[in-house]
């Protein structure tokens, strides 16, 4: 067979079918969780002013060094296709004097961007990012309930317990200047061991040297001087304060004083989720404060702190985890489980329930009760099947009816037929094609 006479562009993809249920589901979520926090959505264009981007990300980062899409458009402006969220939202802020709404100003995205980087596993040339920013406010208390929301979202596509949330202060201008200060001085004379791209942003982006992955860089970044010796006392206590308020979410989180994000604009909070796996370069999202970024583009001094993740990564990472995206079908039953002889009991009716035309969703992780019931209400399944450690010993089941939210306990191996039963058995599409 000849290849088609077309193919998609390197680096773009088509979202198939399969592929919209995932992208469907994190949508849903990220929508659910976004609104149920207050925050309103925002799109803006996929095309700004390259400007925007050089201000605001920073020349010497590598998005607008090499990752741009930058072209000439028919007027001979230079454009460019956004790499990232957070420029066009603050621009947008500005234009539309949201500064005179109350404040903070919470708003979130769930968008296409572009970047002219070497395609590779997870990572594509035009790809999606959910966001979300909260411009206006300087408090601790906001850069952790960005991170909260964050990890909120990551809890319901039941990624949560594989990542990890690593954290870093990177303070303000006057600590940061000090510390950029501090590391040029460091490596002056240790130039000729670094690697090109380090020797590069000596000048321009010292703090860049520090989240290097080459072996030389990481060696001489390990023992360069610590942010903590420079950090004003200012930054310091709000950097506690995050630390504190994200304790009191419970929130497990990683002090990684050599995460600083690629770009200019973040000040104080950086963060980031990464895969509790060995390897590095697998965050499925990060973000932080960036506090001069409104004021560089052209406003009043604004603080602000944001999060953005990759939908494709995030995928992956559902799939690596065995999630499976619910379909649009409606959801009859879900079937919830505690304990391990709960759970292989759930693992085994869950597919008799789906081959009978039985739509089944069940919780097979290790989420609480509580939790498994919140996602069956999530689903709006009808029905609710529950099981323990004594359910199971006495070789019982509970069913719940979900709207009317009473339950019965009924012997074990009645179960299938009273929910054949209870749903119609005339109703439910058996999909056994090869018996036709
Ligand atoms: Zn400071
Ligand atoms: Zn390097």
């Amino acid at each position: 067979m000849s290849a088609p006479l077309f193919q998609a562009v390197r680096g773009m993809n088509d979202i198939l079918p399969d592929e919209h249920l995932y992208f469907s589901f994190i949508k849903k979520v990220v929508r659910h969780r976004c609104r149920q926090a207050g925050f309103r959505r925002i799109t803006t264009p996929v095309m700004e002013n390259v400007e925007l981007f050089q201000r605001g990300l920073g020349d010497a980062t590598d998005i607008v060094e090499k990752e741009m899409f930058v072209f000439t458009s028919n007027s001979g402006k230079r454009m460019a296709l956004r790499p990232e969220g957070t420029a066009g939202v603050v621009r947008s802020y500005l234009q539309n004097g949201m500064q005179q709404l109350p404040q903070p100003v919470e708003l979130y995205y769930i968008e296409p961007f572009f970047r002219y980087s070497r395609p590779q596993k997870g990572r594509f040339r035009q790809f999606h990012q959910f966001g979300f920013e909260v411009i206006g406010e300087n408090d601790p208390a906001l850069d952790a309930q960005v991170i909260y929301l964050a990890h909120r979202i990551n809890q319901d596509l039941g990624v949560a317990d594989k990542l990890q949330l690593q954290i870093n202060t990177i303070g303000c201008k006057e600590c940061r200047g000090a510390y950029r200060e501090a590391l040029v001085n460091y490596y002056i004379g240790k130039e000729r061991s670094l690697c090109g791209d380090c020797k590069n942003r000596l000048n321009r982006n010292p703090l860049r040297l520090l989240d290097c992955k080459v072996e030389d860089c990481r060696i001489l970044a390990s023992i360069a001087p610590k942010f903590e010796n420079s950090i004003c006392d200012k930054c310091k206590a709000f950097h506690a304060l995050v630390l504190e308020y994200l304790d009191a979410f419970q929130i497990p989180y990683v002090k990684n004083p050599q995460l600083v994000r690629g770009l200019d604009y973040y000040t104080n909070t950086v963060f980031e989720f990464w895969s509790r796996k060995e390897g590095a370069q697998n965050a499925t999202g990060g973000g932080g404060r960036y506090d001069g970024l409104v004021e560089l583009m052209g406003g009043q001094p604004t603080p602000g702190v944001g999060y953005a993740a990759g939908i494709e990564r995030t995928i992956e990472y559902m799939k690596e985890s065995g999630i499976r995206a619910p379909s649009k079908d409606k959801v009859h039953v879900f079937v919830a489980q505690l304990g391990l002889p709960a759970k292989k009991r759930a693992m085994t009716l869950i597919p008799k329930l789906r081959e009978l035309g039985i739509y089944t969703l069940g919780a097979i992780g290790k989420a609480s009760m509580k939790a498994q019931m919140g996602l069956a209400d999530k689903f709006k399944a009808q029905y609710a099947i529950i099981m323990g450690q004594i359910e199971v010993q006495e070789e019982k089941a509970i069913i719940r009816d979900m709207t009317k939210g009473s339950q019965e306990i009924i012997p074990y191996d009645t179960v299938i037929e009273v929910l054949e039963k209870k749903l119609g058995r005339d109703k439910l599409e058996t999909h056994r094609l090869w018996e036709e």
